[in-house]
């Protein structure tokens, strides 16, 4: 197996200063410090407005959260790199999207004020519908063994139409407030309305995000266990405030 030191990540971050809601930056941080705890090198490259974005280069993606109105800007912009981004996702590239970034990955986000084309690199939609989602959020998902905790607000309800959900709702709204799912799993992609940020609080998320972007370019790797010990006190702490004793439902 080859040497952690040997090893590099690039993260391409999509329109940081268009999809950047409640800390979703916050991501990219705890993917570079996991990857530096354990010697493997990382790197940030921010694509902006206009950016010729060169998938090949990159080991994972990250699409923040946004307004409608942000996100209707950056909507005309993913359409230039839709062909190349789906190329990217079927040959098991990394995606991390949040919220405004997950509702993209989708075929439309139909709103009051009009309907907005996804990316269709899934086949989910959303619609804007009475209300807000907002509050703490927590979820049991089968890619980590402690639940996964956040925080939702958003107007759009997703439908998965068969697509794998990210987590089954212990408590909160998730993808539409009434399926009793959230986010989406389809290959190393992961919508989520999770904002917190997502990773820094859900660790074992972060760390399958990073081992399945590794074993993508080098094959099978076995990430070091870091001293998550301040983490999971946080995580037990907000399932015991919000879901109380039976967490193995
Ligand atoms: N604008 C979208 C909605 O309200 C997404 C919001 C977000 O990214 N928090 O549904």
């Amino acid at each position: 197996m080859r040497r952690t030191s040997d090893m590099k990540i690039t993260i391409g971050h999509l329109y940081p200063d268009l999809l950047n809601l409640y800390g979703d930056r916050g991501n990219i941080a705890c993917m570079m410090r996991r990857c530096l705890w354990r010697g493997i090198q990382a790197e940030t490259i921010e694509f902006h407005m206009g950016d010729c974005v060169d998938f090949k280069e990159l080991d994972i993606v990250l699409l923040g959260g946004g307004s409608d109105r942000e996100q209707r800007i950056v909507c005309g912009e993913l359409k230039k790199i839709q062909g190349q981004f789906q190329d990217y996702v079927e040959d098991n590239g990394v995606v991390i999207a949040v919220c405004g970034g997950y509702q993209l990955l989708g075929k439309y986000y139909r709103t009051d004020a009009g309907t907005m084309e996804g990316l269709n690199l899934l086949d989910i939609c959303t619609e804007q519908e009475e209300g807000r989602l907002i509050g703490n959020i927590i979820l049991k998902s089968g890619l980590s063994k402690t639940p996964v905790v956040g925080f939702e607000n958003h107007g759009g309800r997703t439908y998965l139409n068969g697509c794998r959900p990210f987590g089954k709702v212990l408590f909160g709204a998730g993808n539409d407030g009434r399926s009793g799912y959230e986010g989406v799993v389809y290959k190393n992609v992961l919508g989520t309305y999770l904002h917190g940020p997502l990773l820094p609080k859900n660790p074992e998320i972060c760390d399958y995000l990073l081992e399945k972007a590794l074993e993508r370019k080098y094959g099978e790797v076995s990430l070091r266990k870091l001293d998550d010990r301040l983490e999971r006190a946080a995580n037990e702490f907000i399932c015991r405030r919000f879901v109380k004793g039976n967490l193995s439902h």
